[in-house]
Order: structure tokens, then sequence, then C-alpha cells
């Protein structure tokens, strides 16, 4: 009798899922198995809307897999601990499992290789289960990876995709190998009031109407703030209950320039994780130094937590930053101008940032996070370094008739048109009776602190 164990990570679902189809053709019996991995704890990276997140997906694979005659095995602590004891208790040949970037993960499947190995029980690692195009798959003459976009997207569009997998039939799962009982969304504490619903269910249905009604006016709205006409999608790439070759297939085939565009970003997840996974350091440490002597928290705490707690007094940068902390989620455009404010502007780490995004955002992700933040911090891959975007110039552009900051700001909800983004501007006697501070910084001051920081 043949057994082995598909370990999910970061691939919370059953359609197109390499690992787990290679399990079932080649044995008889196979156990699905996810551990709360205590490490994730210890980094700090467990944190409510994420764990929430994770509760609904987990749920949803177990009962996708009992539809199939199976059930989810879940296992908490050391995952190289956790994953041996499972395969010996199932008595299993082999466990298949995706590859991922992070130098945790990696340091993960290699103490998971020698473990496994001494029991004589396989690994096998699988490729583009987690992205479209693998890490390395594509590289430019002389390095292992690319550190500009648009050369790696020219490259990453002409690679042949592998064809997506249907889900299984069935899956047996044998007798005797216990579980800890699965988390609930609703034991989850302090937890975003609009915090989105995980699982492959939701998420699917998410893609199938995406692609249906809202991706082709992508390449249109796609920045417009108050239109939200982004797929939302990200927490479920990030989970894994959405695969990105079938995404990528599927928006290929709707075809279109919203559709292509759509791919566009896709690629800019693909092109991060290719980064990581030549720098891992890049999690922490600048990508390209510029030795830049950021303010300290000391010095600019007060700033710091007024960009936390959305009172700035830049309408448009305190909206966003609502909006991360009641949905766990906030808009592409929201993203870029608050870390910006907070990098350049105020003259902050950009790590100051990116762990208050990890420490929110249901689709935090070390890849995607931390070089997009070093992305605008100037510090990372972006070929215009020193580009500060002004927020009131960004709100007039991306919020031209003030709905996002009416929405998410309601001391400003009975401000009129585009005046809401500088509220300065308004009489006294306006200005006066609105409960809503006043500017933290002058963008001017800002930006020459700046500019003379980078020596320009
Ligand atoms: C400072 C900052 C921090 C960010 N942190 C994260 C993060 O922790 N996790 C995360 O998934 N994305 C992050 N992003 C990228 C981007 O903002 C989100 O992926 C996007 O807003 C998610 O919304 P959506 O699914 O509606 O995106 P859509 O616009 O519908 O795009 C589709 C998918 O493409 C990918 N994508 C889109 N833009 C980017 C990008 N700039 N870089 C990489 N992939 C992209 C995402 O997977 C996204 O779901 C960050 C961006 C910035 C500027």
């Amino acid at each position: 009798m043949s057994i082995s164990v598909v370990l999910f990570t970061s691939d919370l679902r059953l359609h197109d899922h390499p690992p787990l189809r290679a399990a079932l053709d080649g044995t008889e019996w196979t156990v699905p198995l996810f551990v709360r991995d205590r490490a994730v704890d210890a980094a700090g990276f467990a944190v409510p809307n994420r764990l929430a997140f994770l509760a609904d997906c987990l749920r949803d694979l177990d009962t996708g897999l009992r539809e199939r005659g199976g059930r989810l095995v879940l296992r908490e602590g050391d995952l190289v601990d956790q994953v041996g004891k499972v395969a010996a208790e199932a008595d299993a040949d082999e466990v298949h499992m995706a590859s991922d970037v992070s130098a945790h993960a990696r340091r993960r499947e290699e103490g998971l290789r020698r473990a496994l190995e001494a029991e004589g029980v396989r690994l096998h690692v699988h490729d583009t289960v987690t992205t479209a195009v693998a890490p390395g798959a594509v590289t430019p003459a002389g390095s292992d990876h690319f550190a500009v976009f648009t050369p790696y997207f020219r490259r990453w569009s002409k690679e042949r995709l592998r064809d997506p997998l249907r889900a299984p039939r069935t899956v047996r799962v044998p007798e005797g190998v216990g579980s800890d009982p699965l988390p609930v969304r609703g034991e989850v504490r302090g937890l975003s009031e609009g915090l989105a619903e995980g699982g492959e269910e939701a998420g699917r249905t998410r893609l199938t109407a995406w692609l249906r009604h809202r991706v082709s006016a992508y390449e249109d709205r796609h920045d417009d703030l108050a239109g939200d006409a982004t797929s939302r999608l990200s927490p479920h790439l990030h989970f894994g209950t959405l695969s990105p070759v079938e995404l990528v297939h599927r928006a290929r085939r709707a075809g279109g320039p919203g559709a292509d565009a759509f791919v566009r970003q896709l690629a800019w997840r693909d092109f991060h994780r290719q980064v990581l996974a030549s720098r891992p350091d890049a999690a922490t440490a600048d990508y390209r130094a510029r030795h830049d002597h950021w303010r300290s928290e000391r010095e600019a705490g007060e700033d710091i937590a007024a960009w936390k707690e959305g009172r700035t007094g830049y309408p448009v940068v305190d909206a966003a930053m609502r909006q991360l902390r009641h949905e766990g989620w906030m808009h592409n455009r929201g993203r870029l101008l608050t870390a910006s404010f907070l990098a350049k502007t105020l003259y902050v780490d950009w790590r100051v940032g990116a762990r208050h995004f990890l420490d929110l955002l249901v689709d935090g992700d070390i890849a995607n996070n931390q070089l997009n933040w070093q992305w605008v911090a100037g510090t990372g891959t972006d070929t215009r370094p020193n580009r500060v975007l002004n927020p009131v110039a960004q709100a007039r552009r991306y919020d031209p008739d003030g709905g996002y900051v009416r929405r998410w700001v309601p001391e400003l909800a009975e401000v009129a048109g585009r005046a809401v983004h500088e509220p300065w501007r308004l009489p006294d006697d306006e200005r006066a009776g609105l409960d809503y501070p006043d500017r933290i910084v002058d963008l001017a001051e800002g930006l020459t602190r700046f500019k003379r920081a980078r020596g320009r």
C-alpha cells in the first residue's frame, strides 16, 4: 500500500494543485496536512486578520476534501517535527509540497528534506503552485534575477504556462491519523470589521464574477480610489485559494485591454517573488542602499502614530489608513501614496510602515509587502527612486470627486466636491466646524528634507 502526505502551505485549494495531483497519481492513499507553524507565530506574522482568513480557508479546504471522501489533518507545532510525525503515523513513502521563496520557507524546506530523508521518506517540491512562472525560470544575462520589471515582464509573457489541473474527484485518506481541531474565525479576537471571507469557494466565486463583469474596465479604472474597481483577489493569492497559473490562463482567455492589464499585475507578483528568491535579505535590508539616515522612531514618534491612526491632516492619506484598519485591505493607489507619505514626506524608515501593513493586511505578504515598500521608498527596484507622491495631487487625480475620502473620513463627509482634499483652504468658519486634525507636516518642507537626505 503506497501512502503520501500533501503538505499545504500557501496553496489552500483543491483546483490546480500540482502537489496534490502528483500525490494522488502516485499513491493509493494521501494525507492532506496543514501545520500551524509555531515559527510563523514567533515571527509575529500570525496576526488576527490573517488568522481569521486562514481559519475560513482551512474549513473550506476540509469541506472540499470531505466532499471527495477525504478530510484535512491539522497539526500545530514545529513544521518539520509535525510533518515527520504524520509521515511516520501514516507510514508514508513521500511528501509533496509547493516551493516558496522566503528565507524562512527555504530553511524549513531544507530542514524537512533532511529530516524526511533520514527516515527514508522522499520530499517532492513543486514549482508554479504559488507563482505563474517559477522564480529563476527567466533570468537576464549575467544575473540570477531581474532587477527591473519591464524586461522581466517581456520575458515572463513569453513563457509557456503549464495547463491548469482539475480538482480531484476522490481523495482517500488512511484511517488513524488524528487531527487537531480546525480553527474558527469567530474565536479570533481583534479582527478588522470589514474583513473579507476566506476560502477557495469564496475565491472562485469572486474570480468568476471579476472575469465576467469587471475585468474589462480594469485598465481604465484600476486607479480610481472611490470606484474600488480592482479584483480584491490578493488575499486569495496570498493564501493560495486561487492558483496564479489558472488566473493567467482564464484572464488571457477573457482577453482585452482590461484582462491584459490585470495579467501584468500578476506578473508584478511573480517579479517580487523572483527578487526575494535571489535576495532573501531584501525582506529586511535595503535592496539598494541609499545611505538613508531615517528619522528615528523617537524623533518621529508622533508623526508615525498619526499616520497609523489616519489623522495626518491629509484626507486621502487618512482615508487609506482607515480603510486598512477597517477592512484589513487597502487599495493599491492608497498603498502607494500612504507609503510615499511615510517614507519620503515624513522620512521614516520603510520598515516601520511595512511592519504596520503586515500587522493589518489580510494579504500581508513578505515578498509583495516588503518589496513594494522598498519600491516606494526608493531602496528597491524603482528606476526613479527619488520620486515623491504629493498626496494632494494624488487625491485630485485618483479621487477627483472626493468620494473615497468622504467614505472613510466621516468628519469630512459634509464637505462637497474636491474641496474635501484640502480642508485647510476652506473658509475659517467652515474649517472651524470640522473635527478634523491640522496637517502634521508641510509638504514643501517634507520634500526639502527628503531631497537633502538623498543628496539632491
Ligand atoms: C506599500 C505597498 C505594500 C503592498 N503590500 C502588499 C502585500 O502585502 N500583499 C500583496 O498581495 N500586495 C501588496 N501590495 C501590492 C498591491 O497593492 C496589492 O496586491 C493590491 O492592491 C491588491 O488588490 P487587488 O487584489 O484588488 O489587486 P489587483 O489590482 O486586482 O491586481 C491583481 C493581483 O495582482 C497582484 N498585484 C497587483 N499589484 C501588485 C504589485 N504592485 N506588486 C505585486 N503584486 C501586485 C496581486 O496579487 C493582486 O491581487 C503592496 C503595494 C504597496 C505599494
